[in-house]
């Protein structure tokens, strides 16, 4: 009998979701025990490892996610949006942890994850890569420091399939930007300008986004001032990063109280 933590990945087929596969195959004292995809998926029935490149795991990718998540210890989703909500109920209901990384949720969505906390460890985080962790504070401390004379941009490039904009991280920046300032971000952000759009406004938070090629996710916060311009900036080589914060996080949640947690709490960053 083996005490390996039993990992279920939802939307096992996806890019994240194969990445997902042979991070927790890879990882000592956890292993994939389920595996799913969205209906009228092709990968329906296949082996989770086989379609990830590594052979058979012995693990098929099933349709239905509540008989899934009822056999594992922690679920991991990177899927879209309306899925990741209703994952988020059924792991409470079973009682499974859960690593939510689907970007692009709306407010009601986003509930649903904070309601599964009230019952269940989640670690909820816009991207999982200790860079981008450390980036976050790092903004933070500058915009508390820097002031209003220094207007915040944030730039960022995806691959030409991400469908949300801007990036979830970017809009993570564009928070911790503003906790910095003692602002709220809905009240000073210009997530898109076109046309005649007049001078910036000062104290604004503005987002610029690229699109293309297979750029895993670049960033760069600018704090522009008067005769000088600071870049904070990180760039991602590989998925592989944000697919091993995923697993350690999955890890860390053993024996964790009900919460909801970010990557802060899984690095020790946070009280
Ligand atoms: P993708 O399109 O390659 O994969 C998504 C997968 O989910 C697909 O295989 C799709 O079939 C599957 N799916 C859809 N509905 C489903 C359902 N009801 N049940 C099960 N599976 C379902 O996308 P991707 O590039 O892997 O990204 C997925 C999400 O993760 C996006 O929101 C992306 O922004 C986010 N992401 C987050 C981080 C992070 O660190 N938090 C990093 C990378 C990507």
């Amino acid at each position: 009998m083996s005490d390996d933590v039993k990992v279920g990945i939802v939307g096992a087929a996806g890019r994240m979701g194969q990445m997902l596969v042979r991070q927790v195959t890879e990882t000592p004292g956890c292993k994939v025990a389920g595996a799913t995809e969205g209906s009228g998926s092709p990968h329906l029935g296949k082996d989770a490892g086989a379609v990830a490149g590594l052979g058979d795991l012995g693990v098929a990718i099933v349709e239905d996610p509540a008989a899934m998540i009822a056999n594992v210890d922690v679920v991991i989703d990177f899927t879209v949006p309306a899925a990741t909500a209703e994952h988020a109920r059924l792991a409470a209901q079973a009682e499974a942890a859960l690593i939510a990384g689907t970007t692009g949720l709306n407010a009601e969505q986003e509930e649903s994850i904070t309601r599964a906390a009230r019952h269940v460890p989640v670690v909820r985080a816009s991207n999982f890569s200790v860079g981008i962790t450390l980036l976050l504070a790092l903004t933070e401390k500058a915009a508390s420091i820097l002031g209003p004379d220094y207007d915040i941009e944030i730039l960022e490039m995806h691959h030409r399939h991400k469908v949300d904009a801007p990036s979830g991280t970017a809009i993570s920046l564009g928070q911790a930007a503003a906790a910095g300032r003692g602002v709220d971000l809905a009240r000073v952000r210009q997530a898109v300008r076109d046309g005649h759009t007049g001078p910036r406004p000062r104290g604004q938070i503005g987002f610029a986004t690229l699109r293309g090629g297979d750029v895993a996710g670049d960033h760069t916060v600018i704090f522009a001032g008067d005769g000088e311009r600071i870049e904070l900036g990180h760039k991602a080589s590989s998925r592989q990063v944000f697919a091993a914060g995923a697993v350690r996080a999955a890890l860390w949640t053993r024996g964790k109280a009900a919460g909801l947690y970010n990557m802060n709490h899984v690095l020790g960053f946070a009280d």
